[in-house]
């Protein structure tokens, strides 16, 4: 009875009630949020060694009517869950390759790319190629100026399918960069079957970096191991100069964090 007691009050903890009521209402949100254009673009630099500003990382914002703007962490994996990530996904991929082929038409930007986030469900999908193919050329976007940045968790399944679907994208002359480096499974022979451009090292391992720590170990083998498949290493995650030169130090080439540049609405750039 007492072990009874304990399941019933489990299931009407109200804490929990209230966090499923509480999610409840967010899908429901978020369903209507592409109709009702609350979804917004938001762009982080990537930058050299000189700290010229290469390439913008593009990050998915939801400026909710009560709950302010609401970070990705808190939807896409509801968005997943639900179905509504393919719909979003291809709207991200449309603004960004909109935005590039304005890009082109400024000196001042013509020579920068955008990476977007995909998600497992997009890749997935059957029309992803197309997808892709069709945003560029409908804007007029070049493929060479859009980066697609996957996780390794994306690319332990389906081998085979992903590296076609990759490479007929590469083919067209789209680049790709494997997010969060380091803190997936990391099988080396997989990556070397795997047509990617860059590494992106996870910014757990940069936070140290300048220090006496296992970090400047990991980030100098992880640059050392993308120069050495040909990939160019990108460490996200910077917050000091200390950091920046450490990185520099250690050979790394591309940089991202907010000691260059918080994210800011694509429409402020
Ligand atoms: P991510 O791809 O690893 O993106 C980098 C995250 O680190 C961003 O968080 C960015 O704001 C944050 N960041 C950048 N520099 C620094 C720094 O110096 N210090 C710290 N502490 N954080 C920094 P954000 O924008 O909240 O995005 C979280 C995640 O949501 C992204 O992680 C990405 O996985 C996902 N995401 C964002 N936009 C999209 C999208 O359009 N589609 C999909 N499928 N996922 C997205
Ligand atoms: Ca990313
Ligand atoms: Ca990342
Ligand atoms: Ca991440």
């Amino acid at each position: 009875a007492k072990a009874q007691g304990r399941n019933r009050l489990s299931v009407f903890d109200p804490g929990l009630e209230s966090a499923i009521l509480a999610q409840a209402s967010l899908l429901q949100d978020l369903r209507q949020a592409l109709p009702r254009r609350e979804l917004v673009l938001h762009a982080q630099p990537i930058v050299d060694e000189t700290g010229a500003v290469r390439s913008q990382e593009i990050l998915l914002r939801w400026a909710h009517p009560t709950r302010g703007l609401v970070s990705p962490g808190e939807f896409i994996a509801l968005a997943e869950q639900h179905g509504l990530i393919l719909d979003i996904g291809n709207w991200v991929l449309r603004r960004t390759c909109a935005w590039l082929a304005a890009c082109g038409r400024d000196p001042a930007r013509s020579a920068w790319t955008a990476a977007i986030n995909v998600s497992v469900r997009q890749l997935r999908d059957p029309g992803f190629v197309d997808a892709v193919l069709r945003a560029l050329a409908e804007t007029g976007a070049p493929a060479h100026r859009l980066r697609l940045e996957l996780t390794e968790s994306m690319l332990l399944t389906e081998v085979d399918e992903t590296i076609a679907k990759m490479s007929r994208l590469r083919e067209a002359g789209v680049r790709f960069a494997l997010d969060d480096f380091g803190t997936g499974y990391s099988s080396l022979s997989y990556l070397r079957r795997l047509p990617l451009d860059e590494l992106k090292i996870d910014r757990s391992f940069i936070a140290d970096v300048a220090g006496e720590g296992n970090d400047g170990v990991i980030a100098r083998t992880i640059i050392s191991l993308a120069n050495s498949l040909g990939l160019s290493a990108v460490a996200e995650g910077v917050e000091t100069a200390e950091q920046f030169e450490a990185l520099k130090a250690l050979g790394c080439h591309a940089f991202q964090g907010y000691h260059f540049g918080r994210p800011l609405p694509l429409a402020d750039l």
